[in-house]
């Protein structure tokens, strides 16, 4: 198909709809009402053999697809983690398609290389790491720790990339409360769940050192090879921060590989309020943060920051003739930070959305988000039927009606199947509790008490629900 006047047409007619969509978002349900099955029964089950008009698929993907999206860029969506698309991501989204360079070595273009060191570096800045890491952005942090871990696991000195390893007999730590993505890079790395040693925390869902060092020592005594430990800023569930400094410490001493998960929460140390999240990070091997998760940037932008980037790239960089380069070491080819060989350009949207906001406008949406979880907080203190559950450190309140498991269930559910908000839920000592993230570009505290007022709508039906039954046994 040549571009002309019906893909100009296209172009500024899906720019028109984007730019309404920032604006009326709050139009749509947030969760999907769809069906199981009904978007593809709604769509043709074989490819047309003449093309279609592009007016064409854009009228299906209003008609057809947008009922069947969750609007995770709906200033109520408040389920997982929020997150933002924005005008200067798309924009750049818009452009990275049309290059559609691959930047897996310098040359194949030497400005998707030098524009992500460029924007990574920029990120390092404003939230305070040394100037000795240096960035490459993977598609998410799931990748980014996979990569750490197997960097650390190369750092070991167990002739892993050469000879390969039985890994059954490696052990690494995270504490109870670590993303699942942790434990997961273990089953790739083939030391199995089991190699994922799982650290007690305490009171406030942070991993306890002492226990960490006894576990360190156990392994060794039973002939485990410990060789990383990663450390939690902003876990999943609760957000808690574990003591980065201790650990670091217990690290150093047991020369381990020290990987900090800050996917959500190191976006919150561009705040000189929050700065001292990363306290202890400055010690690290290696730290992910994803810009697609608390900094504007769409989908997907994770950056892993790497003290020991020659190491990283001797776990992974494989040369074959087909793409050996005259640059040599004078240039970094990405290629080798990691398993993918094709790479998109993901640092032009972070590095437009940098520009774009500036620090100090990222600072202002951030700092309101904490501020709004504040207040959710003291909203949920101030009524009797329920109680916050862990401390609130980023912009994620965790909290249950005092009535049990079921209560908080059918909550979330009425909710949700209200379309007026989106929360989630996670595990709390083992109870079924309700958590609310803000963390979208458009969300005010209007949004977030709109949540909280249909989330008390939902327990005064349940009370009012449990009274008509009790008072008529028979219905
Ligand atoms: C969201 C999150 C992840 C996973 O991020 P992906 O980019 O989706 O892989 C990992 N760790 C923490 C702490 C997270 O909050």
């Amino acid at each position: 198909m040549t571009p002309g006047p019906e893909l100009q047409e296209a172009l500024a007619r899906a720019s028109d709809w984007a730019l309404r969509y920032f604006e009326d978002a709050r139009a749509y349900p947030v969760l999907s009402q769809v069906e199981p099955g009904s978007i593809r029964q709604a769509l043709p089950g074989a490819p047309p053999e003449e093309g279609e008009p592009l007016g064409a698929l854009l009228d299906d993907f209003e008609r057809l697809v947008l009922p069947g999206v969750t609007h995770w860029n709906h200033p109520r969506f408040f389920a997982y983690f929020g997150t933002s698309s924005s005008g200067p991501g798309v924009l750049a989204e818009l452009l990275i398609a049309a290059l559609n360079v691959n930047g897996m070595l310098w040359r194949t273009s030497p400005a998707a290389t030098e524009v992500e060191e460029v924007a990574s570096d920029w990120l390092r800045q404003a939230i305070g790491l040394p100037e000795d890491f240096s960035g490459v952005i993977n598609d998410t942090a799931s990748t980014s720790t996979l990569y750490a871990l197997v960097a650390a696991r190369e750092a070991a000195g167990l002739d892993a990339r050469r000879g390969g390893v039985d890994g059954r007999r490696l052990r690494y730590y995270a504490s109870a409360e670590a993303h699942s993505s942790v434990e997961k890079a273990g089953l790739v790395m083939g030391t199995g769940s089991a190699g994922c040693v799982r650290i007690p925390v305490d009171a406030q869902f942070r991993m306890r050192p002492g226990e960490l060092a006894a576990a360190i020592a156990r392994d060794r005594a039973a002939g485990f090879t410990p060789f990383a430990v990663v450390p939690t800023v902003g876990t999943t569930s609760t957000t808690s921060i574990d003591p980065v400094p201790e650990i670091a410490e217990i690290a150093r001493r047991e020369g381990l590989w020290l990987h900090v998960d800050a996917a959500y929460g190191g976006a919150a140390a561009i705040l000189p309020s929050h700065r001292h999240v990363l306290a202890g990070c400055e010690q690290a091997d290696s730290l992910v943060v994803n810009p697609h998760k608390w900094l504007f940037t769409p989908l997907d932008c994770s950056v892993l920051y790497c003290r020991r980037e020659d190491v990283l790239r001797r776990a992974f960089s494989i040369v074959p003739d087909y793409l050996s380069n005259p640059e040599g070491d004078s240039v970094r080819n990405l290629m080798d930070y990691g398993t993918s060989l094709g790479r998109r350009f993901r640092g032009l949207k972070l590095w437009f959305v940098l520009r774009a906001f500036g620090l100090e406008r990222a600072r202002q949406v951030l700092a309101a988000h904490i501020e709004m979880a504040q207040r959710l907080k003291d909203w949920i203190e101030a009524d009797p039927d329920f109680e916050v559950l862990a401390p609130v450190p980023f912009s994620t309140v965790v909290f249950r009606h005092r009535a049990g498991d079921e209560a908080n269930r059918s909550i979330e559910e009425a909710v949700n199947g209200s379309g007026v908000a989106l929360i989630s839920h996670t595990s709390v000592g083992g109870a079924y509790v309700l958590r609310m993230a803000i963390g979208n570009l458009r969300t005010t505290e209007a949004d977030v008490r709109a949540a909280w007022d249909a989330v008390r709508a939902a327990a005064a039906q349940l009370k009012v629900s449990s009274q008509t039954s009790s008072s008529n046994p028979t219905s």
